[in-house]
């Protein structure tokens, strides 16, 4: 890497990195006045080129940090400047020779020891009494402003004696003469036109020295500022100082020129002079590393678009310093010159500390008293650490101070033995990731609070303008609502008086249909009614259809049987007619016979007038016997048979066997005789005949009930008749009725006895008679037998009686109360008033009202309850006759009406 000899390189090249290095070294000369863009192109050949003549040896200093990090060497480049003579020199110097001469073609200083003798001293740049600021910065400061630029750590330093330009050569502002400006100036314009005020940052610091003291010259307050070294880095940080961002090189000059204002007034009130403190000038140039440039520095970098925006930026941290220090006259005169010994010591200290350094420095010392002071430790990087360091010593031509510009000389020339490792300043930008991360979160954080605030905004200017909107479709609706409510309402109103215009108007019409209508609607319900009936009797009709078909078809089953029957039934038929036939031939030779016999017998009586009746019975016997089995045929059959007989026979002679001995001719006879009895043309000959004397002395005689009841039934027959009904009652007839009734055990006895009892009941004559011998009583004892053909004659003789009775009362012949009543009938009749069969029920009806039409009755009426019964029939009887007579019977009656108000019943 190393490159030739004593030659000066000057500056680094931009992609010094890359480790490449160019055969275009050029060497700087003093009248070299390369463009900017010639610069930024040179090499950085020289970096770790020795100078020719002194070999320095790499090592860095108090534990330097390029131990572990292969760095670049750099040895600190030494430039020595003559300051002009000034006017007193040019006066009080006049006559002798400069006590130096420069060679700056050879980069050799002569120094002239006397008049005989020098000493010839090689630097890295000499720069004469005419070399301009220009090239003073171009070839002492550029390089190295160049390298913090690059990321490097830069020191450019002034060492001389008081007077000898260090401060002209660097803080020279330049403000009436812009080639006057010194190197910071001109330092601070080069970092400025390079970097980019987007993306870099320029940043200063300025502090004062004095009595190890570190005074902010930004801040004069603060005049106590600590030292903090990095132990791994060993970066040295004044985190107390006040840091300043510089923008335009207009705010630097401005401050500067507060820092030096600063500076003046420190120095006033501590009544001392800026040659006696070190001012220190910072510049930090942060720089972020990207594109091309990021590629080629970060070797594990990952440039994917997707990590690009989480991945912290590289960063490159130059530190340029720029040491102006006080003047190195003081180390070997301190205290001469009144300065007070802590003072000088103060200098002395940290001055000399630094010649320790230096020297330990140069000679590879083990030990390097970096610690001594504050001033080595403030520049532990500039000498044996990491920084690019430029040195210029400043030098007077007085020979009168040939002493401190010899020790000035001998101090470059050991610095110029000093080597550094020059260390890029890079690293990831994670605080500012981490800042621009919290910046970005709370922007977000930010935005999200703003967007839920409007959000909750908008949700609340919706709900209110929905609610708004609710409350304003309710009012439409509740209006409409009742805009519509009103128009039906009069709609309605309008309707209901049109309809009552109109109903005025039907009114009329409809009075005259209203009779129409009524008919109608009576007809309705008529034909509803008949409808119903219709119904319900078509319903029975479909139900006996369903029966008929049912019953039809059992018909049809049993038909066929039926059939075969009828065959049969024809077959015994036809055999009954044959035998008929035969039958009749034999009766009519029997009735020959008969006829015969009766002749006989008529002679026989004849002759019994004399003789004994023996023997005629026997004939009759014998003529019975013939005749039964034929009056045994059907009734028809029997009653020809018997008229035949009637005729044929004669009436007396069926007479007398009425009282034959044998018991079926009595039968027969009384059969023959109550056949005759019922045909009313024979009535009157039967009676005549003795017969209704023969009947019932046959009640009395028979003990046989079958005769008893054929001959009441004959005798009632004949009881129709009135006559005979005199007749029954004067032969005892009623008690022969009574005693028959009495033992009587078939109901049909008991009817027939009823019924000539009944028969009686009806002669308006014989109602005393026939009540006497016992008849009512008679009648009313057969009511026990229940049977209703008994009842029902009970009951027509009850109504008879009563007929009868009401008749004499009505006409005068009867007075006092009714026999009925006398007899215990009262009971009965209202039993039975209301009966179930219809005969009977008609017949105590008519009863009760003939007896109610007597007053003499109507309180044994009222008492036997017969009234409730004569109200009854005057309401309920079906027959409206004996309804009309029972009505006008009550209310004719005033007992009646009386027991009817006394009651309180509204009749
Ligand atoms: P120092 O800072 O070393 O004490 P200064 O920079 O203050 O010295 O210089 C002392 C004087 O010399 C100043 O008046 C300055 O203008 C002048 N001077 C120094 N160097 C030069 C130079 N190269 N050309 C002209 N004048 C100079
Ligand atoms: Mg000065």
């Amino acid at each position: 890497m190393a490159s030739g000899g004593a030659n000066y390189r000057n500056g680094t090249q931009r992609n010094s990195l890359k480790g490449t290095t160019t055969a275009t070294d050029r060497q700087l000369s003093m009248n070299s006045n390369p463009s900017k863009a010639a610069l930024k192109n040179k090499s950085l050949s020289s970096v770790g080129a020795s100078s020719g003549l002194r070999k320095s040896s790499p090592g860095p200093l108090g534990g330097g940090t390029a131990k572990d990090d292969a760095g670049v060497p750099g040895r600190v480049r030494v430039a020595v400047r003559l300051r002009p003579r000034n006017a007193e020199e040019s006066v009080a110097d006049a006559d002798f020779a400069d006590c130096v001469e420069l060679q700056p073609e050879f980069k050799r200083l002569k120094l002239r020891k006397n008049n005989w003798d020098t000493d010839t001293y090689e630097f890295d740049e000499v720069l004469t009494e005419f070399a301009s600021q220009k090239r003073v910065y171009e070839v002492v400061a550029k390089p190295v402003v160049e390298s913090v630029l690059d990321g490097y750590n830069g020191t450019v330093m002034a060492y001389g004696q008081t007077g000898t330009g260090k401060t002209y050569t660097l803080g020279r502002l330049g403000e009436e003469d812009t080639a006057d400006r010194g190197i910071i100036v001109r330092a601070m314009e080069d970092i400025l036109a390079d970097v980019s005020l987007e993306s870099d940052s320029v940043s200063v610091s300025y502090l004062q020295l004095y009595m190890e003291s570190l005074q902010d010259l930004l801040d004069p307050t603060n005049d106590n500022i600590s030292i903090v070294e990095d132990p791994k880095s060993g970066d040295v940080s004044l985190p107390g100082a006040t840091l300043v961002e510089i923008r335009d090189q207009q705010s630097f000059l401005e401050l500067l020129q507060l820092g030096e204002a600063h500076r003046y007034a420190a120095n006033t009130r501590l009544n001392t002079e800026s040659s006696r403190s070190h001012a220190l000038l910072m510049v930090h140039v942060k720089r972020s590393v990207k594109g091309r440039e990021l590629a080629h520095s970060s070797q594990n970098g990952n440039s994917t678009n997707m990590a690009k925006s989480l991945r912290p930026t590289l960063v490159r941290k130059g530190k340029l310093v720029v040491v102006d220090l006080a003047g190195s006259e003081r180390i070997d005169k301190s205290g001469s010159e009144g300065h007070t010994l802590e003072e000088a010591k103060s200098i002395n200290l940290s001055l000399s500390a630094l010649g320790k350094c230096i020297n330990a420095l140069a000679e590879n010392s083990a030990h390097v008293p970096v610690r001594d002071s504050k001033l080595t430790r403030l520049l532990r990087d500039s000498f044996g650490g990491t920084a690019r360091t430029s040195l210029v010593i400043t030098i007077g031509p007085s020979p009168r101070h040939r002493g401190e510009t010899t020790s000035t000389i001998m101090f470059g020339q050991r610095a110029m033995k000093v080597e550094n490792m020059l260390k890029l300043k890079e690293e990831f930008d994670y605080k500012s990731l981490a800042r621009k991360l919290d910046i970005q979160l709370d922007k977000l954080i930010m935005e999200h609070e703003r967007k839920q605030k409007a959000f909750e905004e908008e949700i609340e200017r919706i709900t209110t303008d929905t609610q708004n909107q609710i409350s304003e479709a309710e009012r439409n609706y509740a209006d409409a609502m009742e805009k519509e409510r009103l128009k039906y309402q009069k709609d309605y109103m309008e309707s209901i008086k049109k309809l009552e215009e109109k109903w005025m108007m039907n009114q009329h019409k409809l009075g005259e249909r209203k009779d129409q209508m009524a008919s109608t609607a009576e007809e309705v319900v008529e034909l509803q009614k008949l409808l119903s009936k219709e119904t319900s009797l078509r319903k029975a009709a479909e139900e006996e259809v369903n029966n008929l078909k049912s019953q039809l078809a059992q018909l049809k089953m049993s038909e066929a049987s039926a059939n075969s029957e009828i065959l049969k039934l024809r077959k015994m038929l036809e055999d009954e007619a044959y035998r008929k036939e035969k039958l009749e031939g034999e009766i009519s030779m029997l009735q020959t016979q008969l006829l015969q016999l009766s002749f006989e017998a008529d002679e026989t009586r004849r002759r019994l007038d004399r003789g004994g009746p023996g023997k005629v019975l026997g004939g009759l016997d014998s003529l019975i016997s013939q005749v039964r089995p034929q009056v045994n045929d059907s009734v028809n059959e029997e009653k020809a048979s018997i008229a035949n007989l009637f005729e044929q026979v004669g009436l007396q002679k069926i007479l007398s066997l009425l009282e034959a001995e044998d018991a079926d001719v009595r039968i027969h006879a009384v059969k023959v005789v109550a056949n005759l009895a019922a045909e009313e043309s024979n009535q009157q000959k039967i009676v005549e005949a003795g017969g209704l004397t023969s009947l019932l002395l046959l009640l009395g005689s028979s003990e046989d009930e079958m005769i008893h009841r054929v001959a009441a039934g004959a005798i009632a027959n004949l009881a129709m008749n009135e006559t005979n009904q005199e007749l029954i009652l004067s032969e005892g007839g009623i008690r022969l009725l009574s005693i028959t009734a009495a033992n009587a055990e078939d109901p049909q006895t008991l009817r027939m006895v009823a019924g000539a009892i009944a028969n009686l009941c009806g002669n308006d004559k014989l109602q005393n008679k026939l009540r006497d011998e016992g008849g009512i009583k008679a009648l009313l004892g057969m009511v026990k037998c229940g049977h209703p053909d008994v009842l029902a004659q009970v009951a027509r003789g009850i109504a008879n009686f009563a007929k009868c009775e009401s008749r004499a009362s009505a006409q005068g012949s009867k007075t006092g109360r009714s026999l009925l009543i006398e007899d215990g009938a009262l009971p009965w009749i209202v039993q039975n008033a209301n009966n179930d069969a219809s005969p009977i029920r008609r017949h105590i009806e008519l009863a009760v009202c003939h007896l109610a039409q007597h007053e003499v009755n109507a309180r044994d009426m009222i008492t036997g309850g017969a009234l409730w019964e004569l109200v009854r029939i005057s309401q309920d009887c079906s027959r409206e006759d004996i309804r009309t007579l029972a009505h006008r019977t009550l209310t004719s009656s005033p007992t009646f009406l009386a027991e009817l108000r006394r009651l309180r019943i509204d009749y």
